[in-house]
């Protein structure tokens, strides 16, 4: 399964503000949901100079001093053979906190792709909803819900669940500035107009 073709639009490490510790983050490229407000937009089409292959991802990703990982994009889910291999391979690499986030609502991902949630720690579900602020870090809008599959994690998670210190990093990569993270909803419309 890992010659399976794959669309990455970024890799980073470390990760400190999409999800619990020091992770790996990996943005899909290729969303189709088209949320108003979306901060991501530049991950909408998928791109050609993003194509690569699951082993490659793989390679890249496990080199990192971290056995957690939080996958956003984009939209994971629209790639979903690519995911399946991806977070197979990572849990054999010894991955054991795996965070997806998905535009999809769980109800629909359960009825879909409930072999690709096996692979999955926890996962935060539904579209960005603009007029919804949140509070707490971990989702854009309060619509969004953290489901914590790995009991294991859960005393992990609910840390993270609660917390409302928000932080935002800032990458350079590729010679490309990322603003990695949540901001809050008025900042990210802000972000998005270049005033900030
Ligand atoms: S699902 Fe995520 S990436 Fe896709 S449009 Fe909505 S906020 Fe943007």
């Amino acid at each position: 399964m890992q010659h399976q073709t794959i669309y990455i639009n970024l890799i980073h490490y470390p990760l400190y503000v999409l999800g619990p510790n020091k992770r790996v983050g990996v943005w899909f490229d290729g969303c189709s949901l088209g949320c108003a407000g979306c901060i991501s937009v530049h991950t909408w089409q998928q791109k050609e100079k993003n194509k690569s292959s699951v082993a490659k991802i793989v390679e890249e990703v496990s080199q990192y001093d971290t056995q957690r990982v939080t996958v956003s994009g984009g939209e994971p889910f629209e790639q979903p053979e690519a995911l399946l291999a991806l977070l197979q391979a990572l849990r054999d690499k010894g991955f054991n906190d795996i965070l997806v986030y998905s535009g999809y609502e769980f109800a629909y991902l359960q009825e879909h792709f409930g072999e690709i949630l096996k692979y999955i720690d926890a996962l935060i579900d539904g579209r960005f909803e603009q007029n919804q602020e949140s509070k707490e870090v971990y989702r854009g809008s309060a619509n969004q819900t953290l489901y914590v599959l790995n009991e294991a994690l859960q005393p992990l998670y609910e840390e993270f669940r609660v917390s409302t210190k928000r932080e935002l990093q800032i990458v350079d990569t590729n010679q490309q500035l990322y603003v990695l993270g949540i901001p809050k909803i008025t900042d990210s419309k802000e972000l998005l107009n270049g005033t900030i």
